[in-house]
């Protein structure tokens, strides 16, 4: 008994100061504290448990990546005009497979937010069981508004440079905001250009004709909300007849309002960095995608085709519109403590991040002692980074499995991740919370990699 609270004493000093650490040496980088934050603080039971961790100095060296690139990416736009964005790959851990994780291009990306979405990655990738290390890239490049040709001449020069440090054994970069399957495309004939060898491998989210995988695009949507259904199943209930709200309207967000709909939702409402629609008949998904797919346009759009729904400026909104189940979809941080308490009071029952981290800490505290089931980014939004992990596979086989094949498979994954964040949470004295559940699961497996690899 003695032992055991010196040991939980020992542990929470342990992880104090690594957090003290972290944020000495990172000043400024609200984002990845928060990130390291809400890890580090699930840990405490492991480190109290196991303190070979400590003793191995895990801690420590996860919070470091283990290498960041930063570069120029020059390129000239259709006026002529030269131009210089920065461009960022983070190489956070490859304890347990090579550097996976997509890249960001918006105006917001800053080393901050490359490491918040890297450090999460890492624990995302593990919890998919499959041989992924953590991963991150991007640009403050803004794609709003740029014609198709300086898109091309802005991904290829970014290639130009993050050619050189990445390969389908060393470092994998697929999509994220603002980077889409023709992005994709661009830099793969790029870096087939300069390295003159067809590495299918080396990118994921490619077009389906040139190595992509089936269900790649549909994976993160799908995958969340099948995580999000076992949540609802264990308390025996389901999407049926539910009311959903999904913030955002790219792809995580149209494939979550797609598979919510196919079991019995009403999705009453979506938005884009502008502001949100809310029609209460049910959205009509097949105006969303195309106005955002096909079109490019803005979600304000859908009222002219759709004049009983409404459009309202700004995002925070939409957490006002009572709902059942909210898949936040959008961003990091989009979900703050007043819009989880309002979510509350209008009696949420499920929430499913389909973003990475798009809840503050204060709002997942809120959801969790409202009792609302509550399915963290790295374990609800897991499927996109699986699936580009069956790409991967794919593209070693050359070989392509059907859409069917992919999906069962990522069927299978989701469930295993929402079986091992449950048992995790109950073998560390925290039934029910699957964000201590998931920090810890995709911890372990990331530490006793890197203990087994020596101190590297
Ligand atoms: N950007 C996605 C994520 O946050 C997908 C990454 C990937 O497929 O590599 O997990």
């Amino acid at each position: 008994m003695t032992l055991q609270v010196d040991n939980e004493t020992q542990a929470k000093a342990y992880v104090q100061s690594v957090y003290e650490t972290v944020v000495k040496r990172n000043p400024n980088e609200s984002e990845f504290h928060q990130a390291v934050k809400e890890i580090l603080e699930s840990l405490t039971p492991v480190f109290a448990k196991h303190p070979k961790y400590m003793q191995h100095g895990i801690l420590e060296r996860l919070v470091e990546p283990e290498r960041l690139i930063t570069f120029r990416v020059p390129w000239v736009d259709d006026q002529g005009v030269i131009r210089v964005n920065r461009g960022f790959r983070v190489q956070f851990n490859s304890a347990i497979g090579p550097y996976k994780g997509g890249l960001r291009f918006h105006p917001s990306v800053n080393a901050s937010i490359i490491k918040f979405l890297g450090f999460e990655q890492t624990f995302k990738n593990s919890l998919t069981g499959q041989q992924i290390g953590g991963g991150k890239g991007g640009s403050d490049f803004d794609p709003k508004g740029k014609s198709d040709n300086e898109i091309m001449r802005f991904t290829q020069s970014f290639m130009t440079e993050l050619n050189k440090y990445i390969g389908q054994d060393i470092d994998v970069p697929a999509g994220d905001i603002g980077v889409g399957a023709r992005e994709i495309g661009y830099m793969f004939g790029q870096y087939k250009r300069i390295r003159g060898a067809y590495e299918a491998g080396v990118l994921t989210g490619k077009g389906i004709i040139y190595g992509g995988s089936l269900a790649r695009t549909e994976a993160t949507g799908y995958g969340c909300v099948y995580f999000v259904n076992e949540m609802l199943q264990s308390q025996g209930l389901s999407f049926d007849g539910s009311t959903v709200v999904v913030s955002g309207s790219g792809n995580v967000a149209i494939y979550s309002i797609q598979k919510a709909m196919q079991l019995g939702a009403k999705v009453v409402a979506c938005s884009d960095s502008n502001g949100y629609i809310y029609d209460e008949n049910g959205i009509d998904l097949d105006t969303v995608r195309r106005l955002k797919e096909v079109e490019r346009k803005r979600i304000s759009e859908y009222v002219k085709e759709h004049p009983h729904a409404t459009y309202h400026e700004g995002c925070n909104g939409i957490w006002t519109i009572p709902c059942d189940i909210a898949l936040p979809s959008a961003t990091q941080n989009e979900i703050d403590a007043e819009a989880a308490k309002t979510l509350v009071r209008n009696g949420v029952k499920a929430v499913g991040e389909g973003a990475n981290m798009p809840s503050t800490l204060e709002a997942i505290e809120i959801f969790l002692e409202a009792g609302v089931l509550f399915g963290p980014a790295k374990a609800a939004n897991a499927g996109g980074v699986a699936v580009s992990a069956l790409e991967m596979s794919q593209n070693s086989m050359r070989y392509s499995w059907h859409f069917h094949e992919v999906d069962d498979k990522l069927h299978a994954i989701m469930k295993n991740i929402y079986r091992s964040s449950v048992q995790a949470a109950e073998e560390y004295g925290h039934p029910g919370n699957l964000v201590v559940g998931a920090n810890i699961a995709g911890f372990i497996k990331v530490a006793d990699a890197m203990i087994a690899q020596g101190v590297i």
